[in-house]
């Protein structure tokens, strides 16, 4: 067994196979990191960092919101990624006239118009976070929300925002 240390809080090690490259998250602290082992060595260990660049042709504002978003990510503020996230999208859809009371409904009206391919309309509607569910989350629901969920949510933004903005 090899093991790898956290390069955040510097104070947790993980145990992991001989020959290993992948994305952690750090059980103490919670962040993600990469951490590549090969032959029973960490080769490398470094901070898993997600980079989402603003397009040439947004506002200044919503550029704002979406760094925010990967930069709360990026820390392991997972609750506050997808609010910055969804308000990215929100307010996205609905500067290039794509309208509707919720966000899926600004997805939907996007599809309508073919500005979306099949594909990102179906996991929007299958991802509980941007599907089916009203204009606000509860409490309840931002709970459950971890790293899995909020990078699903980035990867997400990154292609919708692909086909939005030319
Ligand atoms: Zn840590």
């Amino acid at each position: 067994m090899a093991s790898a240390r956290c390069p955040h809080c510097n104070d947790s090690y993980v145990s992991l196979p001989d020959q290993f490259h992948n994305r952690l998250q750090c059980a103490m602290c919670g962040k993600m990191f990469v951490a590549e082992i090969r032959d029973g060595r960490a080769r490398t260990v470094s901070p898993a960092t997600f980079v989402l660049d603003p397009p040439a042709g947004i506002d200044s504002q919503l550029a704002s919101n979406l760094r925010e978003a990967s930069a709360c990510f990026n820390v392991g503020a997972y609750k506050a990624t997808v609010v910055m996230a969804r308000r990215f999208l929100e307010a996205l859809l609905d500067q290039r006239g794509f309208k509707g009371r919720t966000l899926f409904e600004r997805i939907r009206a996007a599809d309508a118009a073919g500005a979306v391919s099949e594909l990102q309309f179906g996991l929007a509607r299958s991802t509980r976070i941007l599907g089916n569910y009203g204009a606000h989350y509860s409490d309840d629901e931002l709970a459950q929300i971890g790293a899995d969920e909020a990078e699903l949510v980035l990867n997400m933004v990154r292609q919708i925002m692909k086909s939005i903005v030319k």
